[in-house]
């Protein structure tokens, strides 16, 4: 993101109103704003924000924990290197919250990034992600769009939408926001863009950053768009996979080295590491009560806990580094849906990655074939879990997922989806499915 505008170039860019955003554990962006001049004030000092902040629903009940109530403040403080034009006479940047005093709070999904960045440059390690985002154009209700049947992956869909692709493009290059490709994708309605990949940091901005253009695009056009993991219930899901690249001294852990596809020892223990801890991080990656109807198997959303070159069935699709991969070779995390936080989704990752490089775990044997075919011993032992209540459930017992959350964050995520799991639970899933329509649009 190209940003870093100061107070003066703010007012000669007609810019009035600041808007500083930082995500909830249920994956929902929340924002406060300031007038323009007074962005000095929002980066140094910060405006205020309840504990609970980071506990609101998608329904926007509040998940209290003990730690997150009713009592203290925090400061969202924005990041002006991220300061970035988003609308007329509105700039966007991502916050990090902290505590009165000054310190960081260990609640704020950005703050946990920031810490596991450092544990992987501690390990002499660097990581690169690039986020896809899909999405499904609705009214700005969130109701169906009619007209001719859906041909996806058409060249007359992309048409269809043709002036809004083009707009998205303009406005993602106006934003500096790198677009490595878009289509229209399976589902009614569904488009898919991938952000070029970015430190790990600033591709969850972007997330968050893209999500907006995004709308603002789809609300030029009079629609709205939704995010959610199902968007409608029997319908094609929306996934958030992440790619994932890593490297140590520069040289990637990926290719050119013995092991499969040119798999390094340490790279094959990332896999191994990421993979033995997928059950666990599954409510952390894909938790919400509406993801289970996305993560099915035969629906390349990654329902099964194995990876394999090129397989869109598993969890990770390995993809190799090739003349026509100039990026590198990388790790396409399928899991992960749009309910999940793009904040702790990378922060989980990366530092199971970094578990299983630091146990030396050893690369499990390869899926070659869709997992739904193999035999059912097999197949029962890589299936991620098909309900929100397994997944919460193997959260919650998990040392691992705690020490990589951390307490506070841990507890928090838990208390929103166990709040998801009471209040949609018993629902019908075309009234959960309604509920989580439009929570994660900006
Ligand atoms: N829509 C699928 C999902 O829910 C992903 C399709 C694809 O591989 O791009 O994850
Ligand atoms: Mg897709």
């Amino acid at each position: 993101v190209s940003g870093g505008l100061d107070a003066a170039q703010l007012k000669s860019s007609g810019i009035r109103l600041v808007l500083g955003t930082t995500v909830d554990y249920s994956g929902v962006v929340r924002a406060k704003g300031v007038p323009a001049p007074r962005l000095d004030a929002f980066v140094d000092s910060g405006m205020g924000a309840s504990p609970s902040w980071v506990v609101f629903c998608v329904d926007f009940g509040i998940a209290f924990t003990p730690d997150l109530g009713v009592v203290g403040d925090l400061r969202l403080r924005v990041d002006p290197d991220r300061l970035v034009m988003i609308d007329n006479g509105i700039a966007w940047a991502p916050a990090t919250m902290y505590h009165q005093d000054g310190t960081v709070f260990r609640g704020c999904p950005r703050a946990r990034l920031t810490a596991v960045l450092q544990r992987v440059a501690d390990a002499r390690l660097s990581a690169k992600t690039g986020a896809e985002l899909e999405f499904v154009l609705v009214h700005p209700d969130g109701s169906p769009l009619d007209g001719e049947p859906w041909n996806g992956y058409g060249v007359r869909a992309a048409l269809r939408h043709g002036g809004l692709l083009v707009d998205l493009v303009k406005s993602f290059d106006d934003a500096g926001l790198g677009v490595e490709q878009i289509h229209t994708e399976y589902g009614a309605n569904q488009v898919e863009l991938s952000l070029s990949p970015s430190d790990p940091l600033c591709t969850a901005d972007n997330t968050v950053l893209a999500r907006i253009l995004i709308g603002r695009a789809a609300a030029r056009a009079g629609l709205g768009v939704s995010f959610s993991p199902v968007p409608f219930a029997g319908s094609v899901g929306n996934g958030a996979h992440l790619h994932m690249s890593l490297e140590r001294d520069g040289t990637p852990l990926f290719s050119g080295s013995s092991g499969p596809h040119g798999i390094s020892a340490a790279g094959g223990s990332a896999i191994a590491g990421i993979l033995s801890a997928l059950p666990d991080l599954q409510g952390v990656l894909a938790g919400s009560a509406v993801s289970a109807f996305r993560l099915q198997p035969q629906r390349w959303s990654g329902a099964f806990a194995c990876w394999g070159l090129e397989n869109r069935e598993a969890a990770l699709r390995f993809i190799e580094a090739s003349a026509s991969n100039p990026l590198g070779a990388n790790l396409e995390i399928k899991i992960i849906d749009g309910s999940a936080n793009p904040y702790l989704v990378p922060s989980v990752l990366l530092g199971a990655a970094l578990d299983g490089i630091e146990a030396g775990l050893e690369l499990p044997a390869e899926v070659t074939v869709d997992p739904a075919t193999l035999p059912d011993d097999e197949k029962k032992s890589i299936a991620l879990a098909a309900d929100q209540a397994t997944a919460l459930d193997r959260l919650a017992s998990s040392l691992q997922a705690r020490a990589l959350l951390g307490d506070d964050i841990h507890a928090g995520v838990l208390a929103v989806r166990r709040y998801e799991q009471t209040t949609f639970g018993g629902q019908n899933p075309d009234a959960v499915t309604a509920a989580f329509r439009l929570a994660f649009s900006c």
